[in-house]
């Protein structure tokens, strides 16, 4: 099963086409060895589950296991397939606002689900630091801006957050990076010539 839009979530009708989809993304295991006894476990409804209701069942002990063991989800404290709707919401950049009413949910819930999707980027790109990395011998980057932007804080406090865009016209990849705390003169220095 393929996702390719917003309306393609709903063919997801049941709770273990849910981990099949997610399994075959790879965010939830496929295989599962019981814990106790190495028999490969199969998938089970679980009622009870409110979180995603289907389990791993051991047919040899009959033991059961959370799907959700070892995933971005582990942790998860509302259903899976509203986290999966919201994820959808954040990739399209839908505001938290209009994400909580769709979902007809409190905006602070929807705002920690945001931050933790931005999280997990922020790992992702930090265990990759070559995806951030640009030009090379013969390629040209453009660094065409480096943009002030003055916050003035309650304690009436002024800080600076610059954010500096850069651009690898060869492989016409680029990113904006946001540095707090520095000097345009500081924040010029991150960038290797
Ligand atoms: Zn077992």
């Amino acid at each position: 099963m393929e996702i390719n839009s917003f309306g393609d979530l709903y063919k997801i009708t049941t709770s273990k086409n849910l981990v099949e989809y997610l399994q075959n993304l790879g965010m939830l295991k496929s295989n599962f060895p019981c814990k106790n006894c190495r028999q490969t476990c199969f998938l089970q409804t679980d009622s009870n589950n409110t979180i995603i209701n289907t389990t791993f069942y051991c047919p040899n002990c009959k033991n059961t296991f959370s799907v959700l063991d070892g995933s971005f989800f582990e942790s998860a404290k509302m259903p899976v397939s509203n986290i999966l709707h919201l994820m959808w919401m954040w990739a399209c950049e839908i505001n938290t606002e209009s994400a909580a009413q769709s979902m007809g949910m409190k905006k602070n819930i929807v705002v920690e689900q945001f931050r933790s999707f931005r999280g997990v980027i922020r790992w992702k790109l930090s265990q990759n630091k070559k995806l951030l990395q640009l030009g090379g011998p013969g390629h040209v980057v453009q660094i065409d801006k480096i943009l002030l932007i003055r916050l003035r804080t309650k304690n009436n406090e002024v800080k600076q957050k610059l954010v500096i865009s850069m651009y690898d016209t060869t492989t016409k990849k680029g990113y904006v990076q946001q540095i707090y705390n520095k000097t345009p003169g500081e924040a010029t220095s991150i960038v290797e010539l």
